[in-house]
């Protein structure tokens, strides 16, 4: 298995996995949305809401805003020493007291760590109008994507196939399948069609369809095209990393059980 990153930003990674089985691709897939653990509001105390939003609402739209947070301080809540009742070593604070007219934005919220604060400042909460009052506490904890989106670390995270596509010597060089393809995966130079970009690829056999001779083949192989962005809590690489991680720790879990058996 190699892996090769073709586009590195802090938010985007789209990286090539060569010669693996898809289960194993879909495994990083899947661990990446719902086993990476980020931080977000599992629920707030309210003191005071006389905004026109029920507390629900509040709470619904503020545990959907992505905070970031050093993951590696904090404990799962069930596994606290604290046994799950709440402590600086598994919970984060981050409070609000304001008074309209004005607009409460993410950034509002004053946090109890510095470390954990909303990835964006720029997020709307809710509209105070004149003589409204919000007053709350919104409890943070460390959770994951398995239990409920908020805590998926990923917008995008997908992968699809590198196929491969040949070119008989059949072909005419019509030009036909270049017109065809819908993505300008093929181009007629020189007389010649050749393959320019086979990452832009859908495999929607367009050029298979169109092509008279049956000069052109796309068949599946055990390469793939992976995108990952990240919403914010962490860079988009360390979140590959970190379900790497999370595999390697099942793997190992597993091979415990398999010595008692
Ligand atoms: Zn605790």
């Amino acid at each position: 298995m190699e892996i090769e990153f073709i586009e590195e930003s802090e938010n985007r990674i789209v990286f090539t996995v060569k010669d693996a089985p898809v289960a194993l691709v879909n495994s990083i897939r899947r661990a990446m949305m719902s086993h990476v653990p980020t931080m977000a509001v599992d629920h707030i105390n309210v003191y005071m809401n006389t905004s026109y939003l029920y507390d629900e609402i509040l709470a619904h739209r503020i545990g959907l805003i992505p905070l970031k947070t050093n993951v590696d301080k904090f404990n799962f809540p069930d596994k606290c020493e604290c046994g799950g009742e709440g402590c600086p070593n598994c919970q984060v604070s981050l409070r609000l007291n304001a008074e309209g007219p004005r607009t409460i934005y993410s950034g509002d919220f004053v946090s109890d760590d510095p470390e954990t604060r909303p990835v964006y400042d720029n997020i709307p909460v809710v509209v105070l109008y004149e003589g409204q009052q919000l007053m709350i506490e919104a409890v943070a904890r460390l959770g994951t994507g398995k239990e409920h989106a908020k805590w998926r670390p990923v917008s995008v995270c997908a992968y699809k196939i590198i196929p491969e596509i040949k070119i008989d010597e059949k072909c005419n060089s019509c030009g036909e399948c270049v017109e065809a393809c819908p993505r300008n995966v093929l181009e007629l130079a020189e007389g010649k069609v050749s393959v320019k970009d086979v990452l832009k690829c859908s495999m929607c056999m367009e050029c298979v369809n169109v092509c008279d001779e049956g000069a052109i083949s796309v068949e599946e192989t055990n390469d793939f095209l992976f995108t990952v962005e990240s919403i914010g809590p962490m860079p988009a690489k360390e979140i590959l990393r970190r379900s790497i991680e999370v595999l390697m720790n099942k793997a190992e879990e597993m091979n415990k059980i398999l010595e008692h058996i």
